[in-house]
């Protein structure tokens, strides 16, 4: 039996072959503890420095900006709480979208419940926080503002740029989730302008359970966990040897894949679109048309559950009706609420998301797929 088409690399992606190959030496014969000090620990701590190089050319940092975490999840929870750890009395405000992962809106409404303040900036229909209403939101108290690079859902891409414009004069910290940009868009924290910002090497075709904070040199961070002084001080915890030289060999090949891969997924998502346009009359487009992950293509099937129609078309397509964490349950995602989409829109809604091993004939079966079952499923 054919596999379906995987149209879920927002969800995950599938490990790269030459990061399962730069990882292979790490499980077997170079196996050492990096704070070793016999030929074992440092052959592995050496393979600790080189991805932590390759980490940071593929971001425009240097090396010692690059902190590896075990996700995304808790790189976030370190900018967010790592920040208000050694945030001055009388500082103790938060700004953050209204779009952002859980990952960062946990955090945030934790530190709400510990007494901070927090602003939750709005988005427009097409889940883009406007600079002006971060600029209304800002406080003299404000430590921190975090918004996400790249939405997971819809695929809207922020204005980070204009966001620091506004928070680097005023002495705020500004962290940004780039979880789902890296290895589909150039991702430069010089450019834009960030102090914090998180990847996470599951989304861009290293392994899962592995991750990265950024931290610029001199910004005031306290550790979140507490034990050993890896990661200069600020990750207690052996590290992860292969998932890191997994992350570091992941980040090289983003590095020479962009920005040809940048234009090749976006060709890709566009041919689907394309093709279930011209199927399916009333498919509506969520997210920015022309600010988005070029590899994301959320719509509305009109008069459907987006549900039912994966459900239907299982046999030949995965993918999910939001982010994988809400795609068990039939409630609104919080970014189409949060982008005033009503509910029967909401409803109907998909996201496929292209990757770098999709192929044409995988969107000519995923296309024929979808649009048979939308005929299906209407007709009932
Ligand atoms: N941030 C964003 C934008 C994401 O899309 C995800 C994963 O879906 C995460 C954070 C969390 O990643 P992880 O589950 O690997 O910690």
């Amino acid at each position: 039996m054919t596999r379906p088409v995987y149209l879920d690399y927002n969800a995950t992606t599938p490990v790269a072959p030459e990061v399962a190959e730069a990882i292979r030496p790490f499980l077997y014969e170079s196996f050492g503890n990096p704070s070793s000090s016999h030929v074992f620990g440092q052959h592995a701590k050496q393979a600790v420095l080189q991805a932590r190089r390759e980490v940071a050319a593929l971001i425009n940092a240097v090396p010692g900006e690059i902190y590896f975490t075990g996700c995304a999840t808790e790189a976030n929870n370190l900018a967010l709480l790592g920040v208000a750890a050694k945030a001055p009395v009388g500082r103790r405000h938060l700004v953050v979208s209204a779009v952002e992962h859980p990952a960062v809106m946990e955090p945030a409404l934790h530190l709400e419940r510990c007494g901070w303040e927090l602003s939750i900036v709005p988005v427009d229909a097409r889940g883009r926080v406007s600079p002006a209403a971060v600029a209304t939101a800002l406080r003299p108290e404000t430590a921190l503002v975090s918004i996400m690079y790249a939405n997971n859902e819809v695929g809207t891409i922020q204005p980070v740029a204009e966001i620091a414009a506004l928070t680097r004069p005023r002495n705020i910290l500004l962290h940004t989730d780039a979880a789902q940009s890296a290895g589909k868009i150039e991702v430069d924290v010089q450019a834009l302008g960030v102090d914090l910002l998180t990847l996470a090497g599951h989304k861009f075709y290293a392994v899962k359970g592995v991750g990265a904070l950024y931290v610029r040199a001199g910004t005031p961070i306290g550790s979140i966990l507490f034990g050993g002084d890896q990661e200069h001080g600020l990750r207690a915890g052996t590290e992860n040897v292969p998932a890191i030289v997994g992350l570091g060999a992941a980040a090289r090949l983003a590095r020479e894949r962009l920005p040809g891969a940048t234009a090749h997924l976006r060709s890709l998502r566009d041919d689907l679109h394309g093709r279930l346009a011209e199927a399916i009359p009333g498919l509506v487009l969520n997210g920015d048309p022309e600010e988005r992950l070029p590899n994301t293509l959320h719509v509305s099937f009109p008069g459907v559950i987006g549900r039912e129609l994966l459900e239907y078309a299982r046999a030949d397509v995965a993918a999910s009706v939001g982010s994988a964490c809400h795609s068990e349950h039939d409630t609104v995602s919080g970014v189409l609420a949060a982008m005033g989409i009503e509910s029967v829109r909401a409803a109907g809604a998909v996201r496929l998301s292209v990757g770098w091993m999709t192929t044409k004939d995988d969107l000519t079966r995923a296309a024929t797929a979808l649009s048979g079952a939308w005929r299906h499923l209407v007709k009932q």
